[in-house]
């Protein structure tokens, strides 16, 4: 089997965040015969490592790609299909992981002479949780790259472009959720009751007020407003409960947390105001995703020849290999996946399969770049 038919074996068959059992199988099947140095599984939970090298000497390299699709109903109607309903891999997550079997492909006929390269497929990156729960993993802790690489594909840009910056490349978002709890009343008496619904209008502006309120330099640092839920459709009743969803979304961390800070301080001021319980919580958590300019440098200079664009802007969207560029020399580049793909997490969207090739070049070239090259200092 090759890696486009890999890939839509994967697509056919995604499965959600920290689920990934059936895609590490298929991944563990496809790869074995390909005789890596180590196979190692359930790592971060379904997370699965190949290794090529002893490292022995010479540098560690680590590239790495993301195993979970999404709760999306695929509305592609091509043979490969998701069969799962409900489920699709909307991300191109698939891609990454053929990517990254061309790869080992490559290296298993390219056998190593010196340094190790490590193929990580890592779980639950949609959620924000598998990048942590890989770096809390005692086998993943001694894997100790020199160098760590990421790309994910990038629809609405020129087809096998590489978008790459120093600094954030993707930027810090997190799900906030709040709840505001008061006393039903009767409709015709809510002065008897205590509902939360004008501290639910209070609040809402403020978060468009937000890059202002921080004075945010940055376009990419606001807040969506995801959701809205007050009461019920019960003509006779004051509600009682109001719940708010809100992204917050910056291109620096620092920045993230003072977001935080003020959304906080506000819900509490309403909440003493009107006499409302509450509570704050966050979900989907990731800090921005940030270059180190050394790897930036090692990705232009082994892509010379290919069409590198230094972008000035992140991209908007948020990736938890943060988490390893925070620990090690790294960097993730967006690959041009074509001005007509649909959007990421689009209901049509589908990986380019021409892109499988391309990325494991790239890749190819840069794990080649760094093993030539003297490690950072650490
Ligand atoms: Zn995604
Ligand atoms: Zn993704």
């Amino acid at each position: 089997m090759n890696c486009i038919k890999l890939r839509k074996k994967l697509h056919q068959h995604p499965e959600l965040s920290n689920s990934e059992v059936g895609t590490a199988a298929r991944l563990v099947e496809y790869l074995t015969p390909l005789a890596p140095d180590h196979i190692i599984t359930g790592i971060g939970g379904t997370g699965v490592a190949v290794c090529f090298g002893d490292g022995a000497t010479g540098s560690t390299v680590m590239l790495r790609c993301e195993l979970d699709a999404l709760a999306i109903t695929e509305t592609n109607t091509f043979d490969y299909r998701s069969i799962t309903a409900g489920i699709s891999h909307k991300c191109g997550h698939d891609g990454h992981m053929a990517i990254l079997a061309a790869v080992a492909q490559y290296y298993a006929k390219n056998r190593l002479e010196k340094g190790r390269l490590i193929l990580l497929f890592q779980p639950a990156e949609e959620t924000g949780e598998g990048a942590k729960k890989v770096l809390e993993d005692k086998i993943a802790q001694q894997f100790k790259p020199d160098f760590v690489f990421a790309l994910h594909n990038a629809p609405k840009y020129p087809m096998g472009g590489v978008l790459i910056k120093t600094g954030t490349i993707c930027c810090a978002s997190r799900g906030v959720i709040i709840r505001l709890t008061g006393k039903t009343a009767h409709a015709a008496q809510p002065e008897t009751g205590n509902s939360p619904t004008k501290a639910v209008y209070q609040l809402l502006p403020l978060f468009e007020q937000l890059p202002m309120l921080i004075n945010s330099q940055s376009d990419f640092t606001f807040a969506t407003v995801v959701g809205v839920k007050l009461g019920e459709k019960s003509f006779g009743t004051s509600p009682s409960e109001a719940e708010i969803y809100v992204t917050l979304r910056s291109e620096h961390n620092n920045e993230m947390k003072r977001l935080v800070d003020i959304v906080n301080d506000k819900v509490i001021e309403l909440a003493i105001q009107h006499k409302l319980a509450y509570s704050i919580e966050s979900e989907d958590v990731f800090d921005a995703t940030v270059n180190h300019e050394a790897a930036v440098e090692i990705i232009t200079s082994a892509l010379s020849e290919e069409p590198v664009h230094l972008t000035p802007d992140p991209f908007p969207w948020s990736e938890d290999f943060g988490q390893f560029t925070k620990l090690y020399c790294g960097a993730l580049f967006g690959l041009g996946a074509g001005e007509d793909t649909p959007a990421l997490h689009n209901s049509d969207y589908d990986f380019p399969d021409q892109l499988i090739e391309t990325g494991s070049r790239y890749f190819i070239k840069i794990t080649e770049h760094c093993f030539n090259i003297k490690p950072p200092e650490t």
